[in-house]
């Protein structure tokens, strides 16, 4: 054989994984496929980085991109750098690739196909909608080509098109439903490699060292704003260990219990992050898990215990999966249809933490330089801006988060947000977070609003939660003058909430009369009536005794 013709052998054993979510080795169904080419394969390990979600915008209320903020933009190029090492010590690296504009991912997967001859793609599927049309451009163009395509299911515990088939054809709508159809999740890869195939020959593409997120062009990025939590697989199984060493901290896990202001040391896990990047596995999350079980004489359960965690993931991303339109109110079958108002000062208000209630603004600010809060500081800040205190449209609030959050994850963000606006899955809109009492309850001395609001740092407790009742010596002896140094309340909680469960009812009301319409067929009565069912079970069963009714 001559050399062209060896050449030619070599290369059509290429395969390439491309990395998209799931930068990760362990537990890697795609890159375990693509490795699997025999002793003379290659192996291309692509990311291509989107301006989508890395071009500037000067515009954008925080630095970063119109999609992202800085936070999450730094989380990813850490996990790159990572993956990078990682795949270095297996003898291979990382081929990062730019796409030139938007939409422009697909052309430059397709372009490196064909150029490096490859004959085997494997990516993981990913179910978002974005995603979805992305991929079917290179599936196409790998079908006309003749290239075989691997793409399995591994960013979730389990495949949410088989859940749909075995409940006939929708998603289930609630969790304990989506429970008892999904069984047990199939056991992740437990091998750990050696080696990986060696790279093929790039040519003439230029292959991208990780940038730092300096070099994008987002303006000044201050240091102190820094999020605590770092990017990458090493630093995710280094996490979940140390979560999952206190055995009885995992046995005994019940989400509602957790303290919301705790952020020296959080109540959960902080793995969401990397499990939005896959980063870590959740399935081999999920059997870690289930070894602590096996070792302890009990443990809790669905949905409040950690596996529940993981099922409420997947129960979203399931949901979001069956639901057409599922990420708007507009043409969305699950999701009632509320008169939500717009308001140019309210919004920015709640979204630069300057609401005037500390709780609320130290949530907010921990969102935006952080990326990350607690569950049920999520859902404070979600129900004042929709159903408890401003009724803005929950969408404007998933923006903000789906920007800022460096876990920020299509199917559970929509889903979420329509829970905590009381627009699906959930519907006491009657019970409402107080934006005062609620944070008390688990930080009296307020050191989660000192510590990310320095300017109340000095207030006394007694009104550290309401400092515009603090008499003027006190503020001024605090250094904070209320509507000077710190904002007055832009509403006033017990009127506004008010207000807002009588326009929940309006509008609860207004839907029923939609549905009793004749062209409203007697199946999405029905199915109205299962979501409601379904809302008694919920992560937040428990903790919704402990919210103060508005008055
Ligand atoms: P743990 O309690 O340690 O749970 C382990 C894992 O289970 C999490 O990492 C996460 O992947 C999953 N999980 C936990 N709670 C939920 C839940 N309620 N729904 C679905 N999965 C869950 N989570 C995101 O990952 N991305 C989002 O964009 C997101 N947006 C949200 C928006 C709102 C308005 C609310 C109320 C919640 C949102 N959540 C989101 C869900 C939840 O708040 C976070 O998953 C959780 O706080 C992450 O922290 P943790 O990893 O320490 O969680």
């Amino acid at each position: 054989m001559d050399a062209a013709a060896t050449a030619a052998t070599a290369t059509a054993a290429a395969a390439m994984v491309w990395f998209r979510k799931g930068l990760r080795v362990h537990d890697n169904p795609a890159l375990d496929a693509a490795r699997r080419g025999g002793a003379a394969a290659r192996l291309y390990p692509v990311f291509v980085l989107d301006p989508r979600y890395l071009r500037p915008d000067q515009a954008a209320p925080s630095p970063g991109s119109a999609r992202a903020g800085v936070a999450r933009v730094r989380f990813l190029l850490e996990s790159l750098s990572d993956l990078d090492a990682r795949l270095r010590r297996l003898g291979s690296r990382l081929l990062l690739l730019r796409a030139r504009d938007d939409g422009d991912v697909a052309c430059t997967v397709c372009a490196a196909l064909k150029d490096w001859n490859i004959g085997k793609l494997c990516f993981e599927s990913d179910t978002e909608p974005y995603a979805l049309a992305r991929d079917k451009k290179v599936m196409d163009f790998a079908a006309a080509s003749g290239i075989d395509v691997f793409s399995p299911v591994s960013h979730t515990l389990f495949d949410p098109a088989e859940i749909i088939e075995k409940n006939g054809g929708r998603p289930p709508m609630t969790y304990q439903s989506f429970v008892a159809i999904a069984g047990e999740p199939p056991e992740p890869i437990m091998e750990e490699y050696s080696e990986l195939p060696p790279v093929g020959d790039t040519g003439e593409y230029e292959l991208l060292p990780v940038p730092r997120v300096e070099e994008l062009g987002y303006g000044d990025i201050s240091q102190e704003d820094l999020s605590p939590f770092r990017g990458g697989e090493t630093e995710a199984l280094k996490r979940m260990r140390e979560s999952l060493h206190d055995k009885e901290w995992v046995a005994k896990f019940e989400k509602p219990k957790g303290d919301p202001s705790a952020f020296l040391k959080p109540a959960t896990t902080v793995l969401s992050p990397y499990l939005k990047f896959g980063c870590l596995s959740s399935r081999y999350f999920y059997h870690c898990i289930q070894d602590v079980y096996r070792s302890t004489k009990k443990h809790t359960n669905p949905p409040v215990s950690l596996t529940g965690q993981l099922l409420w993931r997947d129960f979203f991303y399931t949901v979001a999966f069956g639901t057409p339109n599922f990420d708007q109110m507009k043409g969305n079958k699950i999701c009632k249809q509320i008169p939500w108002t717009e308001n140019e000062e309210l919004f920015p208000a709640w979204r630069d933490g300057r609401t005037g209630y500390p709780w609320i603004d130290a949530i907010m600010i921990q969102l935006r330089k952080w990326g990350w809060m607690h569950h049920l500081a999520r859902h404070s800040v979600a129900c004042f801006l929709t159903r408890g205190d401003l009724f803005i449209h929950w969408e404007k609030g998933r923006d903000v988060f789906e920007r800022l959050l460096i876990d920020s994850d299509w199917a559970i963000n929509n889903g979420n947000w329509m829970w905590l606006s009381c627009s699906s899955f959930f519907y006491q809109y009657h019970r409402i977070y107080s934006p005062t009492s609620f944070g008390k309850k688990y930080d009296p001395n307020g050191n989660y609003i000192r510590h990310f609001i320095p300017v109340l740092k000095d207030m006394p407790k007694e009104y550290i939660y309401e400092p515009w009742t603090a008499p003027l010596s006190i503020q001024k002896k605090a250094n904070c003058i209320i509507g000077k140094d710190y904002p007055k309340p832009v509403v006033d909680h017990a009127i506004a909430s008010k207000e807002c469960k009588k326009m929940m009812g309006e509008a609860y009301a207004s839907n029923r009369l939609d549905d009793d319409k004749p062209d409203k067929g007697k199946s999405s009565n029905s199915s109205r009536r299962k979501l409601s069912a379904g809302s008694q079970v919920t992560p937040n069963s428990s903790k919704t005794k402990q919210l103060k009714r508005s008055s």
